[in-house]
């Protein structure tokens, strides 16, 4: 127990509605502090639904770097590039470049899998402490996720990816594309190519992002300080970080403070001499009413040519994907809008109203090498939890323990040792 010590937490996405919960039942009085009036409103809040346990491999491989050329070139390439003329992003390119290598992204790979296990275990208990109606509410389901292949090529390195991951106890198997269509029969009349091959993991989970960070925010029974934007950190010589003030002035002061601000941590902590490699990369979603059940996906889906997931939350389909490096804007493109509904309606014809599409755009919170920073840092009270990427839904809950661990005992444990700042 940490005798009731009192932290404050900045950051009400699931990366801090999840450390509130830990650090509460760990015995920590919690404050959290958000820019927005209601929890999971930043880019938790229509991401892609999947719980990805198995899918933990890096965007910075060899292969990317390969590809890269080819997709900067193309008109409907999923990624896009704005180049700007700053210390920090031309910093965290040459990083991601080097960390473009096997050994690097094999580390990585299985620092992540470590910490999604721990996620899973971590999340179930959490879930089944939640009132029934809630839970019911989150539609988190088990459906598995099936990734289709359109092109034979990969096929080898994808046999290769398997058997390592194997090695680290991940169950998934490859499939031919007639199986492809009996785990999710709504493929039967798919669009996009032909199927050429698959993989199937069983155990990969759906959840709505937006619900679970509310939910945990909730039940983690801290003060609430919503509406209200950090400003600046208060820091003193010898003591550390003694207040977050907000913008109108007012302070909350604490014993500890933790930076959950997702793809805006940079900005608190730069003038702390603190620098994150943390760059957003913007993603997008849309949320379509299902019409016709069997026409849509209960499987999750991921669609590799096109780079999208789809993951069926009750009566609604979420398509996501993308990345774009453009800053920190978060207005929505309605040509990325236009490309995910007709991928939606190539993929699984007649399956949703097109009509009444949700739209959404968000900022993946992306370090270099695909590991968040989760811990101490050079000031003394001063934690983090950032830097999630394309998995911060995923991986939350295990971060909020690893951190949890360090701020009681001082030290990382070995299994948060990769995921250090200092
Ligand atoms: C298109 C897309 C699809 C994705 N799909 C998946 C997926 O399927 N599975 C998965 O695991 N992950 C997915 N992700 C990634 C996931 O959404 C993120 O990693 C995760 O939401 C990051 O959570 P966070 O709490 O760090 O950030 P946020 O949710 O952005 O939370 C940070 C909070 O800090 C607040 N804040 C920032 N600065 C301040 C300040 N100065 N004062 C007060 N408050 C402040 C913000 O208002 C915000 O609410 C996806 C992302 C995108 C864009």
């Amino acid at each position: 127990m940490s005798s009731g010590k009192h932290v404050c937490v900045i950051g009400a996405g699931i990366v801090g509605a999840s450390s509130a919960y830990a650090l509460a039942r760990q015995g920590w009085r919690v404050t959290l502090v958000d820019a927005h009036s209601v929890p999971g409103e930043g880019v938790s809040k229509a991401n892609g639904a999947q719980l990805s346990y198995s899918y933990v491999e890096p965007l910075a491989t060899p292969t990317a770097l390969r590809s890269l050329p080819a997709w900067l070139l193309s008109a409907d390439s999923p990624l896009r590039w704005r180049p700007r003329a700053e210390i920090d992003h031309g910093r965290w390119l040459m990083s991601f470049v080097q960390a473009c290598n096997w050994p690097r992204v094999q580390q990585t790979t299985a620092a992540l899998l470590s910490l999604s296990s721990l996620s899973r275990d971590t999340l179930h208990g959490w879930l089944d402490a939640l009132p029934a109606e809630q839970r019911r509410a989150l539609h988190h389901e088990r459906p598995g996720k099936l990734v289709v292949y359109r092109k034979p090529p990969a096929r080898e390195q994808v046999a290769r990816q398997l058997q390592w991951q194997a090695e680290l106890g991940c169950v998934q198997r490859l499939v031919e594309a007639d199986e492809c269509r009996t785990l999710e029969p709504a493929l039967a009349v798919t669009g996009g190519g032909p199927i050429s091959f698959g993989v199937w993991t069983d155990s990969e989970e759906v959840i709505d992002a937006a619900g679970l960070t509310r939910a945990l925010a909730q039940a983690s029974g801290a003060q609430m300080v919503l509406g209200r934007r950090v400003a600046s950190l208060d820091t003193r010589p010898g003591q550390g970080v003694v207040a977050a003030v907000l913008e109108d002035g007012n302070r909350v002061e604490a014993d500890h403070f933790v930076i959950a601000a997702g793809p805006q941590a940079g900005d608190l902590l730069r003038p702390l001499g603190v620098r994150l490699p943390i760059e957003p990369i913007k993603g997008y979603s849309v949320t379509l009413p299902v019409v016709d059940a069997a026409a849509a996906p209960r499987v999750s889906i991921t669609d590799t040519g096109r780079k999208l997931v789809h993951a069926r939350l009750g009566a609604q389909l979420r398509v996501a994907g993308f990345a774009e490096l453009c800053g920190s804007d978060t207005r929505i493109d309605p040509r990325r809008i236009e490309a995910l509904c007709r991928a939606v309606e190539q993929t699984f014809p007649g399956a949703c109203d097109l009509t009444a599409p949700s739209p959404w755009a968000g900022l993946r919170p992306a370090t270099p090498s695909g590991r968040p920073l989760i811990g101490a840092t050079p000031q003394r009270n001063l934690w983090l939890n950032v830097g999630h990427g394309a998995l911060g839904l995923t991986l939350a809950a295990g971060s909020a323990m690893l951190l949890g661990e360090a701020m009681q005992h001082g030290a990382p444990s070995l299994q948060a040792q990769p995921f250090c700042y200092v």
